[in-house]
């Protein structure tokens, strides 16, 4: 009797708990799915470097960090940090320039460890409205870079659940990326946490399609072999592989070369196969691999759980810092 009891229990325990995981991940797949179909909508016109549908990705952002519990470390006690400037621009020379970055921060528990930040980043910005190709020109970057801020928003959720890290955590959404990176230009100049506490970036790129270049479940990592931070990533379960196209020069094409310049250990996670929609208004939802998606966000889940409560602190390999 005692033994079928102790049977029964058991059972109903792991039916109940194998219910909540499928139940979990219905939510999950919600989230990704919902966040990615309003920041890649039409409505937002293509998020467009500096403009008002940029502001109106930032405002969403915020929203949802406000909505997980992540505290506002943005100006006046908001997320947003207001980037008003004269920015030196590639081919254009010098012009004021005015975009927004969204800052979330969720403070460390362990006293000697939260003074130490782990940054995650992606870009909130893509193309706006442009050249028609095929009778749409909308450019929706729903790869590049909704992708990547639903990654990091998902991230957010899953750290601020439960106990806080032992160390603190940065969620950060860079504006005007594409323009050529004055959102992270305006937030080395103006940070919220002292740069020297900044122990590891990673920036997420890009993870909405599959790369056939490496296994269907990997990510890679731009500047594998530049520090240490990604060979510990994967040993500690990250499906993360040294970038297959180094001929793109992905590590000096995102926001984490700004933050490398200054000596912060930063990466991009990424898994763009060099498809054909990339800065074309077809990057659009129709185009995402949800369950890639979804797979390559909970691989993270672990490996980034645990820099945020390790004591590891990344460096660069003699002769490749940038
Ligand atoms: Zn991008």
């Amino acid at each position: 009797m005692a033994i079928r009891i102790k049977l029964f229990l058991f059972c109903s325990l792991f039916c109940l708990l194998t219910a909540a995981s499928a139940q979990q991940s219905s939510v999950d797949s919600a989230q990704i799915r919902g966040a990615m179909e309003f920041l890649a909508s039409d409505a937002l016109q293509g998020r467009g470097s500096g403009s008002h549908d940029e502001l109106l990705a930032a405002a969403y952002l915020a929203s949802q960090l406000r909505e997980i519990g992540i505290q506002p470390a943005g100006d006046d006690g908001g997320y947003i940090q207001n980037v008003s400037a004269e920015f030196d621009f590639y081919r254009e020379g010098k012009k004021q320039w005015n975009t927004r970055n969204v800052i979330g921060k969720l403070q460390g528990r362990d006293e000697k460890l939260k003074d130490q930040v782990i940054l995650l980043t992606a870009h909130l910005d893509h193309l706006g409205v442009g050249k028609p190709v095929d009778g749409d020109n909308i450019y929706n970057g729903a790869d590049d870079d909704a992708s990547g801020c639903v990654a990091v928003m998902q991230l957010a959720r899953a750290l601020a659940h439960k106990k806080a890290p032992r160390r603190t955590v940065l969620f950060v959404f860079f504006g005007s990326e594409e323009t050529g990176g004055q959102g992270n230009q305006y937030f080395l100049q103006h940070p919220p946490v002292p740069l020297k506490n900044i122990v590891a970036n990673l920036e997420f790129e890009m993870i909405g399609r599959a790369d056939t270049a490496v296994k269907p479940d990997e990510l890679w990592l731009t500047g594998f072999d530049r520090s240490n931070l990604g060979p510990e990533l994967a040993k500690h379960g990250a499906k993360l592989v040294a970038d297959p196209h180094p001929s793109q020069s992905f590590f000096q094409r995102s926001d984490n070369y700004a933050l490398a310049k200054q000596g912060i250990v930063a990466h991009t996670v990424s898994s763009f196969g060099l498809h054909k929609d990339y800065h074309r208004p077809s990057d659009d939802v129709s185009h995402i691999d949800f369950n890639h998606m979804k797979e390559a966000i909970h691989s993270m889940l672990g490996p980034v759980k645990w820099l945020a409560n390790s004591k590891f602190k990344p460096e660069w390999v003699e002769g490749k810092k940038p």
